[in-house]
């Protein structure tokens, strides 16, 4: 579900047509609609009503500080995997005492940061990591609250890039050698044992695989809360969203993959996992990214040109693969649909950028209402890892971010000024500066 429709032929952002953004904000633009977000988190919440439980936003989906406080104000909990994450976090008004720490490479600086800021609990995905974070919470004299995530080898049949359950990934420890690790946990001196964590991977568009992998794990977690006293099982995040077609899904009846398989929703979810964790008696961490922001953000774009290649035709748009990388990296589907519907002509075309790459393409031979220069198009379900993995190649300045609410709109980003991307860079000692190079000549 999501606030963005169109309005007789303008499509809206909620009370706002896109429109109005991109004449004051210029494109390529980002543009988030606050009340998705909010009504997304207390979906969320509502379907888990009853069991105690906590919604941690995985913040590596959308950082923005927008995005956060949103959150925070209606009382989220944070999935980080960074130091960097952290102070973003802290920086947005979130509390955190609420922060789960999850990442398989985290440095003893992030370790120590994080033990100091007094997050809730680090999540371990190694023996090593357990140790190390053991010889920071010595050394500081306090006990690291930690969980381990068990790595429950259950295929989650998503896209290979964002498979993390099995064991041909790097993530969490083998379930087999979980119950040793807890054993030596509960020995060390600088830690304590907080809870039990799995993430099978995202993008998930059924239920099946998270009820396998919960019903493996469930029987574990209970026998840790009764050895070592722990009081939350997190179950990780990896609720897919509808990105086909994204414009209709606030309609049930869309609820279905493009193979007619019936789409994992929210309610599904906790419908099919309450009957294996209600006996547990614990509290339960969802960890929701892509769920909670997915649906949530659109990547305006105005057409540059139309060419025409043979029988091709290739629309050719400011925004790049720099800018979203999802259909390039993931081979993503996102929906691309006019921002005033103009025409009733139509035109197959593929939807490419200016970078110069192959690969800087949205969509192919795609039926597209027929658009010409100058004209706008919004790239769909872009809110989750669209700007956060956004880069500076071809030294294309980072796009411009605003948050909707009702009527109002606020810049959450600003445009990236384009001296920016190289203003840490300078030339080598033994090189003449730029400028006495020009004052020479
Ligand atoms: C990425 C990640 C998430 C969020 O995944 P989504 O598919 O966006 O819900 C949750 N937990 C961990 C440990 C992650 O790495």
């Amino acid at each position: 579900m999501h606030e963005f429709r169109y309005e007789g032929t303008k499509l809206y952002c909620e009370g706002v047509p896109v429109e109005t953004l991109v004449r004051k904000y210029g494109t390529p633009l980002y543009v988030y609609s606050e009340e998705t977000i909010r009504a997304a988190y207390s979906r969320l919440d509502k379907a888990w009503e009853g069991l105690p439980h906590a919604i941690c936003y995985a913040v590596k989906a959308n950082s923005n500080l927008a995005v956060l406080r949103a959150l925070a104000d209606l009382g989220a909990g944070f999935d980080i995997v960074s130091g960097g994450e952290l102070q973003r976090v802290m920086a947005a008004g979130g509390d955190p005492a609420r922060c789960i720490f999850a990442g398989v490479g985290k440095s003893e600086e992030e370790i120590r940061a994080a033990l100091k800021a007094g997050i809730y609990c680090f999540n371990v995905e190694s023996e090593a990591e357990l140790e190390r974070i053991d010889a920071v919470g010595r050394k500081l004299r306090k006990k690291a609250p930690v969980a381990l995530r068990v790595n429950p080898d259950v295929d989650a049949r998503t896209h290979a890039k964002i498979t993390t359950g099995t064991y041909e990934t790097k993530f969490g420890i083998p379930f087999e050698k979980i119950r040793r690790l807890y054993a030596k946990a509960a020995g060390m001196k600088g830690v304590k044992l907080r809870g039990l964590q799995m993430h099978i991977g995202s993008q998930l568009t059924s239920v099946e695989p998270f009820e396998a992998a919960v019903a493996k794990v469930a029987p574990l977690a209970a026998e840790l809360a009764e050895v070592h006293g722990i009081e939350f099982f997190s179950i990780g995040g990896g609720i897919g969203i509808v990105y086909r077609p994204a414009l209709a899904s606030g309609d049930p009846k869309w609820w279905f993959s493009p193979e007619g398989r019936r789409m994992i929703t929210a309610e599904a979810h906790a419908e099919a996992l309450r009957p294996h964790l209600e006996p547990l008696g614990l509290k339960i961490i969802l960890e929701p990214g892509r769920f909670i922001v997915g649906n949530a953000g659109i990547l305006v774009t105005r057409v540059e040109y139309v060419k025409q290649v043979g029988n091709k035709t290739f629309l050719i748009v400011d925004a790049a693969m720099n800018d979203l990388i999802r259909p390039a990296f993931y081979d993503a589907y996102h929906e691309i649909v006019p921002v005033e519907k103009k025409a009733r002509r139509t035109v197959v075309a593929n939807v490419v950028g200016p970078v110069c790459e192959t690969g800087d393409c949205f969509c192919r031979d795609r039926m597209l209402p027929r658009v010409g220069e100058g004209g706008f198009l919004a790239i769909l379900s872009a809110g989750a890892y669209g700007s956060v993995m956004s880069s500076n190649y071809n030294t294309r300045p980072l796009p411009a971010e605003v948050m909707v609410r009702g009527k109002r709109h606020a810049l959450v980003r600003e445009r990236q000024p384009v001296e920016a991307i190289w203003a840490l860079e300078k030339p080598a000692s033994w090189q003449e500066s730029a400028t006495k190079r020009a004052k020479r000549k």
